[in-house]
């Protein structure tokens, strides 16, 4: 492979690679709605959509069009616009619980300058997170982390100092008691407690009902900030992501993905007694020279007007969705698999095992084997799906009902020969 000769592995995210499910990554050459074109022509029905941000479909006209008016404009300034104005003032008028947001270039820059915030604001070091989820590369969450690193079987990168390995403290997701035990045994030392509210790099794990409620009683009684990762939910699962879906209140929140519209976009947000403590008006640091970039504001305003303006859109989504899973259940019970399905609104995973999947562990029981039979049987289909078992399918509203009988009919053939 002629990219493996100058980039490592032929990628620039590891899970691209098909390390997890053999075979030679797919090259993209264009995509629109709900479709990719690969480098040969191919057509794929796409179920990961760049991993979430598409929610609207590939090459949105409205995106589209404000980008290419942007930069027309000129690309970069490092100074302030009122563009980001606007978008900040769209962000908090749609999520709730947020005064003000700060605009960074990635899901891992956000995560990691929120717990940057959490340990500033609350003057504690450690945090807590939960095995399996994913909150990007930064050296505190490369612990047990989901996505890319569960696939590589790397618990823990080498480069990551054990100095910093101590102060991120491992929960398992979906059990209180596990992070009351945290608490006690960690009395005033720890300033925040980091969660994807519906996990999604270990598949789909929805939270079982009372956790949240319960982590944020919790971090109550503790002086405890409660963030929530809410990179794949954030404006995918309602307007106001995760907080409004589930009625809890976090007290920082991360968003990356559908907030860029498909540029380099991330950010975090809190109320003001949190969000003043962010340098130049309070003492911790954050910066970048990007930030807040033009053509990335122009494609993230134009994204969230649209899930703004659209009163039916997660209706829709949902609905697109559930069809998809009970067609994906019909078709896996009439051809005798052994299987859960998962799912929270428009993020849904299938795991080749028959017991329920409710954290990490239970997730990493699916048969891979099958999985990787499922995987290339749907590619030769046309259906493009994630291609490690520990990730969820982002379902995009460019979707028909034309395309979803396809997928499931694809999902009838290549499971019958499982
Ligand atoms: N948090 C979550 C929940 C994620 O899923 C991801 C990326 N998949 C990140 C953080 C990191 O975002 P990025 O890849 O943009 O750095």
């Amino acid at each position: 492979m002629e990219a493996a000769k100058v980039i490592p592995g032929g990628v620039n995210s590891p899970v691209r690679a098909f390390k997890a499910v053999g075979g030679t990554p797919i090259f993209v050459k264009e995509a629109k709605g709900a479709y990719l074109y690969d480098e040969d022509g191919n057509r794929l029905i796409d179920y990961i959509n760049s991993w979430g941000p598409m929610l609207l479909g590939h090459a949105y006209e409205p995106v589209v069009s404000a980008v290419i008016e942007k930069a027309k404009k000129g690309t970069s300034f490092g100074m302030p616009t009122a563009l980001e104005t606007e978008i900040a003032a769209l962000a908090v008028a749609m999520v709730p619980n947020i005064d003000k947001i700060r605009f960074v270039n990635s899901g891992t820059e956000a995560c990691m300058s929120a717990i940057r915030l959490a340990r500033g604001f609350t003057n504690r070091d450690k945090i807590i997170k939960f095995s399996g989820c994913y909150h990007g590369h930064s050296d505190s969450f490369l612990i047990a982390a989901g996505s890319g690193l569960s696939t590589f079987g790397v618990p823990n990168s080498p480069g990551v100092t054990s100095g910093t390995a101590k102060d991120t403290l491992l929960a398992r997701y979906n059990d209180l008691d596990n992070v009351k035990a945290l608490f006690e045994a960690n009395k005033n030392e720890i300033s925040a407690i980091i969660i994807e509210p519906v996990a999604g790099n270990m598949g789909c794990i929805p939270p079982q009902k009372g956790f949240l409620e319960g982590l944020r009683q919790l971090c109550d009684e503790n002086n405890t900030l409660l963030i929530f990762d809410e990179v794949m939910t954030g404006f995918r699962l309602a307007k106001g992501g995760a907080q409004e879906l589930y009625n809890i209140k976090a007290d920082i929140i991360c968003f990356g993905k559908v907030i860029g519209g498909g540029l380099p976009v991330g950010a975090f947000a809190a109320r003001n007694e949190i969000m003043n403590y962010l340098a130049p008006v309070g003492p911790v640091y954050q910066a970048g020279t990007l930030s807040g970039n033009p053509l990335a504001m122009a494609a993230g305003l134009a994204m969230l007007q649209e899930i703004n303006n659209d009163a039916q859109l997660f209706q829709r989504l949902d609905e697109k969705t559930a069809y998809l899973e009970k067609g994906i259940r019909e078709k896996l019970l009439a051809n005798n698999i052994a299987f859960t399905v998962n799912r929270v609104g428009s993020m849904i995973s299938v795991h080749f095992d028959s017991n329920p999947v409710t954290d990490f562990q239970s997730a990493g029981k699916g048969d891979n084997e099958n999985f990787k039979r499922f995987f290339h049987g749907l590619l030769r289909e046309g259906v493009y799906i994630a291609p490690s078992a520990y990730e969820t399918w982002f379902i995009t509203d460019a979707l028909t009902y034309d395309d979803l009988d396809f997928t499931i009919n694809a999902i009838d053939k290549v499971t019958k020969e499982l």
